[in-house]
């Protein structure tokens, strides 16, 4: 396919949602994997609802997943006389006329067509009356009354709708203000969309909307109406679910890269792969394989998706990541001088039990904070801090304190020295010790938290946990 087009059309009357960003997703990787366009466009007719704050909000979503876009943003309060030029063109070409109907008599006829058994609907009182201009007056579709409006659905299959189920819509308001469909329709137009992926709770717009381009004889786009995101239960997704805003999970501290390829994964299959890079989404997405299906939300795989990433990202990468969560855990003042060179040790000892940058971040502390602010396991402390602990620990401390080299090799040989040499059995030594240096039962390999600590810093707090478990005994 060549020149293809998309776009994403956000109302801005709330945050980035999961479903909007999956709709997001899937037509800029159409126009991405086409070498096509992506546009955007600000929904924001909704004068009471939209805010300035939403659509920061929707911009900033997009560019933390990468969804970048081509040119400039469309804002529809902007484009108001564009519609209405596009309304003149119908009412000259007579596809569309001026109606004088009151809001009271246009009720009297849906009422009326109710208590006949049918759907309600404006009757063309003012098809055929020719009226021009006046206060009051809206402007109607003169939308045909038979035959069928059908389109190939992307995802849905073939969709077909008979004329007569539709009336003549409004198209302009009687205050001048073109209708949502007329906006949309010329906007898809102008910016020349081929292709209009969307949620599917606007299908049923969808054949109207054709009737517009047709009235004005011009193309009509392949649409996609995406089935929405239900929870686990297959109910209406919601904040129960784990279901957040896009901003949310950013300041969760998931990886953009990992929400990208989960949403992709949403409704969309590539054989049995599960983790796509943005890379491969691109190469592989071409519209097609999209589900019909209502896929269902799964906080679990995404925490799974995103431990994934962060587990295959390069150490340095992930380093300066994290950073900015170490800093609001009020921690990064104590990496001293360089950073980065403490992080990439801590995202290496740490990395594998985490699930997003915020508690990968929070997992630094016990490491971070200085012998004395060390907090402990009231549970663990109990534990393993007693005499017998505190015997290997004094050990230790006079072993550890001798080493002409302390790092993360020779830390484990006098470890491992220290258990053959007494027959003791690491699992007497080692909980004490991991205590001491973690305060909880936790944490990664022993040699390579000691070499992260250094050894002064090692040994205070072995001593610290030794006047612990001295204290404790003593209260015994
Ligand atoms: N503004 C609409 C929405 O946020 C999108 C309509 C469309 O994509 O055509 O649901
Ligand atoms: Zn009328």
């Amino acid at each position: 396919m060549s020149n293809v087009v998309t776009r994403f059309a956000p109302s801005p009357t709330g945050h980035l949602h999961l479903g909007g960003a999956r709709t997001a997703i899937f037509s800029w990787l159409l126009a991405r994997h086409f070498n096509g366009k992506f546009h955007l466009r600000i929904e924001d007719t909704d004068l009471l609802r939209s805010k300035q704050e939403y659509t920061d909000s929707i911009l900033s979503s997009m560019r933390w997943l990468g969804l970048n876009w081509d040119g400039e943003i469309a804002y529809q309060t902007a484009r108001t006389d564009l519609y209405n030029s596009y309304v003149d063109r119908m009412l000259a070409n007579g596809t569309a006329y001026w109606c004088a109907c009151t809001p009271e008599e246009v009720d009297a006829m849906r009422e009326d067509a109710r208590a006949r058994g049918l759907k309600p609907r404006y009757n063309g009182h003012c098809r055929e009356l020719g009226l021009g201009p006046g206060p009051g007056r809206c402007v109607r579709l003169k939308a045909p009354q038979s035959g069928r409006i059908v389109f190939d659905d992307m995802v849905k299959g073939r969709i077909a709708i008979d004329a007569s189920e539709l009336d003549d819509m409004v198209l302009r308001r009687s205050d001048g203000m073109p209708t949502y469909n007329m906006a949309v329709v010329v906007d898809d137009h102008e910016m020349g969309v081929t292709h209009v992926i969307r949620g599917d709770d606007h299908v049923s717009n969808t054949p109207r909307q054709i009737l517009i381009y047709q009235a004005l004889g011009l193309p009509v786009p392949v649409f996609g109406h995406v089935p929405m995101i239900l929870g686990p239960d297959r109910q209406k997704l919601s904040k129960r679910h784990g279901a957040r805003a896009v901003i949310e999970y950013e300041q969760d501290g998931l990886l953009p890269e990992a929400l990208l390829s989960f949403l992709a994964r949403l409704g969309w299959s590539h054989g049995d792969q599960e983790l796509f890079s943005r890379e491969e989404l691109i190469e592989y997405f071409d519209g097609g394989n999209l589900n019909p299906a209502a896929a269902a939300f799964d906080f679990d795989k995404l925490e799974w998706c995103n431990a994934q990433f962060m587990r295959h990202l390069p150490i340095e990468e992930l380093a300066g990541r994290v950073a900015p969560f170490v800093r609001s855990e009020g921690l990064y003042e104590k990496l001293g001088s360089d950073p980065a060179a403490r992080l990439a040790p801590l995202c290496l000892m740490f990395r594998e039990r985490a699930t997003n940058l915020k508690n990968l971040a929070a997992s630094f502390r016990p490491l971070l904070v200085g012998a004395q602010d060390l907090e402990y396991s009231e549970k663990d402390r109990g534990k393993h801090l007693n005499a017998a602990g505190a015997g290997h620990l004094q050990a230790l401390v006079d072993i550890l304190a001798s080493l002409p080299v302390f790092d993360a090799k020779s830390v484990e040989e006098a470890l491992n020295a220290y258990v053959a040499d007494n027959n003791f059995k690491f699992k007497q030594v080692a909980p004490p010790l991991r205590t001491a240096l973690m305060g909880f039962m936790g944490g990664s390999h022993l040699n390579e938290i000691m070499d992260f600590l250094g050894r002064e810093e090692t040994l205070a707090r072995l001593q610290r946990a030794i006047s612990l478990a001295e204290t404790a005994d003593g209260k015994n």
